[in-house]
């Protein structure tokens, strides 16, 4: 089994639309959405929910209102300020002691020292995780709530519960739609993957974006390729983008150009290469081309042996 990470260093690259392109080009594959802080990618792959499941991402604490005596101890314990007080009339001193629950990062020491042990200390619910199933095959993806830590936690889970799905249908690839930065949720998506799709554009912002994301990327050695997004857009920026590439032994996979029907195709709840054939899908199969010769060839050198081809196989006439 191969697994494929598409990072792209900031948002808005054109990553989402490529993994939703790779969808419907790879065969044999599960899918899995570890940008859980805003995931997107069932939007455009006609996805039906069979499963959903909560994910607990940690302990939260509260103060049981009828223990507090009001000692005041607990909030000099909280290196988070997430201890506040409110006023209320019904208390000795006018006010009473709460938990911020967006401040609380739910280190447990409140609840620790608390001599009344008035502070209810348990695990919550941070969000959800799904398994979607879509004509491209299943999907894993995720809904984090809002202010929610433990993203790489959730990615993690996702990563495993895709695997397993992968081994119990006899699936060769797991395609991965990577979170943006450089952060705990990119390392959670990386680890242990076989190969890195790099998706970029021609802008400066991108450009630093991917001198960052190579650099964390070489602490991990994992091979990687390159497709340039929207690439007509500034030639000379994509030129600086290739040499970066070259420079740094990542594969050139190819260049795709700005087509307004990616953004029909998104607009319509669809992938570019199931809604038309226009020059972005055209690019895009191409992109595909060589991705699969790399991942072949990844598995070759993972297998050791050099004769058997994995059963990557297109979904679509090239
Ligand atoms: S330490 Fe316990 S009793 Fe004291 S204010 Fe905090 S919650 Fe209330
Ligand atoms: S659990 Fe930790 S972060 Fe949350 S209120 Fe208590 S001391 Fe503060």
């Amino acid at each position: 089994m191969i697994e494929l990470v598409v990072l792209s260093g900031k948002g808005g690259t054109g990553k989402t639309s490529t993994v939703g392109a790779l969808a419907a080009l790879a065969e044999n594959k599960v899918l899995v959405d570890c940008d859980v802080d805003a995931a997107d990618l069932h939007l455009i792959l006609d996805y039906n929910v069979e499963e959903m499941h909560e994910f607990i991402g940690g302990s939260i604490a509260k103060i049981v209102e009828d223990k507090c005596v009001d000692c005041g101890i607990c909030p000099d314990y909280c290196r988070f300020n997430a201890i506040k007080t409110v006023a209320d009339e019904s208390r000795p001193d006018g006010e009473r002691f709460v938990i911020d629950e967006y401040a609380c990062e739910g280190c447990g020491i409140c609840a620790h020292f608390c001599p009344e042990q008035a502070i209810d200390f348990s695990e919550k619910v941070s969000g959800q995780w799904f398994r979607s199933e879509t004509p491209h095959g299943p999907l894993f993806h995720a809904r984090l709530g809002i202010a929610q830590a433990n993203s790489g936690k959730l990615v993690a889970v996702l990563r495993r519960e895709a695997r397993e799905a992968a081994e119990q249908q006899g699936r060769d690839l797991i395609i991965i739609d990577g979170p943006p930065g450089i952060g705990c949720p990119v390392i959670a998506s990386l680890t242990g993957v076989n190969y890195v799709l790099l998706v970029t554009e021609p802008s400066m912002s991108a450009l630093h974006d991917m001198e960052r994301l190579v650099k964390l990327l070489s602490h991990f050695k994992i091979p990687a390729g390159m497709c340039i997004n929207r690439h007509d857009l500034n030639n000379d920026l994509t030129a600086q983008l290739e040499r970066f590439a070259i420079d740094n032994r990542i594969a050139l996979l190819g260049r795709i150009p700005f087509d307004r029907a990616v953004t029909d195709a998104q607009v319509a709840g669809r992938n570019s290469i199931d809604h038309g054939n226009g020059p972005a899908a055209s690019a895009l199969k191409a992109v595909w081309g060589r991705l699969r010769e790399e991942l072949q060839q990844v598995h070759q050198h993972r297998s050791g042996q050099t004769r058997r081809i994995i059963n990557i196989q297109d979904n679509v006439e090239m």
